[in-house]
């Protein structure tokens, strides 16, 4: 006679099998972030000092370790709706502590040229501005916009009689009529809210189906959640808590609001002009002229900051990152679009016609590209970040609640605890 079975027994054959998880790592995944500036992500051996580190990271699930771990794994859907990714500022403290040496503010940074690409709507050009050879093909376009709309009506021959740079209708001579430039902008525009209003839906969806954050219960509504984000950016508040990369701090608020600057200044020139009559150029004591040419001050001292950081070699390395493709591309793209923009204006007060309309197409040109590719290159990340930092407030993912020290304290307070 066997053992006879209580009710809550059953014999070993009998209980279910525990599901079977299957991981299927995406190995082209993982070989594209590491060319993309992830490649330490395989030196890491999971010891935490990241996440403990990171003064940005929340105490449930923090960052960067599970991003690492993930990437080891090559687990890319979870990681492409990871909001995690955009908290991250790219301080680089998980970088200075790590005892692998592991770059891993670079990694998160792969990572995130990675889920640019994803949430790209439409997906192909996000993977466009993500090769180095197809950018000839990139410039082409805005080129040809810009070309067709001057040889339809404008010309670049120079404008003859009066002082010529000082006039009024010097730039109307060469892209006439007015309205085909405006126009063509003004379809960017709206190509370009359609295609960041598909990646943000996607981008929330994937937040809240993604368990980073277990309790989803609002803390705030959406517009007071927003109310904070924006906030925080404009003080880049969040840039403040970082350790090591912290004087990146100044040169990015001088790009964002020479940036945000100029984007007013062009706003008020074009109201100016179809409901006040406005003429361009506009006299150089003018006050949009004034705001127009401070911005580029700002943006300019802020750029050359930000390129000898990333050019000093050595330990400045570490500490702002290595460059990645989309990061030099943006801060490329930037740079000659407020190059163009000042030379073009100074060749003109100069009245060097030739150099001042050639110099002006490159400028268009180049304001095109930015405008028009900005939901697929690093200049996403602004929306991005605004989005994940209003999701983070509304769902209440507490950026982070202990400091720093306590959070070094914790594991080591635990392990001898457990002894
Ligand atoms: S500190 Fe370095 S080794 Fe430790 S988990 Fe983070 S990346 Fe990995
Ligand atoms: S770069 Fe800074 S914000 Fe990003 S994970 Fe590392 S320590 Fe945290």
């Amino acid at each position: 006679m066997g053992e006879e079975l209580k009710p809550e027994q059953k014999p070993e054959e009998q209980r279910p099998e525990p599901a079977a998880v299957r991981i299927e790592p995406d190995l082209g995944f993982i070989k594209q972030v590491s060319e993309w500036g992830g490649g330490d992500l395989k030196t890491c051996f999971q010891c935490a000092t990241c996440a403990v580190v990171c003064p940005l990271s929340p105490d449930v699930n923090p960052f960067p370790r599970k991003e690492v771990l993930w990437a080891q794994w090559g687990l890319r859907s979870k990681l492409v709706a990871d909001p995690d990714l955009w908290l991250c500022h790219r301080c680089n403290d998980c970088s200075e502590h790590c005892p692998r040496g592991a770059k891993t503010g670079d990694v998160m940074a792969a990572l995130r040229s990675y889920a640019y690409q994803e949430h790209a709507t439409p997906r192909f050009l996000g993977r466009l501005l993500n090769q180095p050879l197809a950018l000839p093909l990139l410039l082409a376009f805005p080129a040809l916009v810009i070309w067709a709309v001057i040889t339809k009506g404008g010309s670049f021959a120079i404008p003859a009689g009066e002082v010529a740079g000082l006039s009024s209708t010097y730039w109307g001579k060469m892209i006439e009529p007015w309205p085909w430039l405006d126009l063509s902008f003004i379809a960017a525009v709206g190509f370009v809210l359609i295609s960041f209003y598909a990646s943000v839906k996607k981008l929330w969806q994937g937040f809240m189906a993604s368990g980073v954050q277990p309790d989803l219960k609002p803390k705030l509504t959406i517009p007071q959640a927003l109310v904070k984000a924006v906030t925080d950016i404009l003080f880049h508040r969040k840039f403040a808590e970082c350790g090591a990369a912290n004087a990146r701090r100044s040169a990015h608020l001088l790009i964002f609001f020479g940036f945000a600057g100029l984007a007013v200044t062009t706003a008020l020139v074009f109201v100016g002009m179809y409901l006040f009559g406005l003429k361009t150029p506009l006299p150089l004591g003018h006050w949009i002229k004034i705001l127009g040419n401070a911005s580029a001050i700002a943006i300019t001292i802020g750029l050359v900051l930000t390129i000898v950081r990333r050019l000093t070699p050595g330990a400045a390395t570490v500490r702002y990152g290595r460059g990645a493709y989309q990061d030099v591309l943006f801060l490329g793209v930037l740079t000659l679009v407020v190059a163009t923009g000042i030379f073009s204006e100074v060749f003109r007060l100069a009245t060097l016609h030739d150099l001042a309309y050639g110099t002006y197409f490159l400028h268009l040109t180049f304001v095109f590209f930015l405008l028009f590719y900005a939901p697929f290159s690093k200049l996403a990340h602004v929306v991005y970040h605004a989005t994940t930092l209003t999701w983070a407030y509304h769902v209440g993912r507490a950026l982070k609640t202990l400091p720093v020290d306590a959070r070094v304290q914790a594991p080591v307070e635990a392990a001898k605890q457990g002894q």
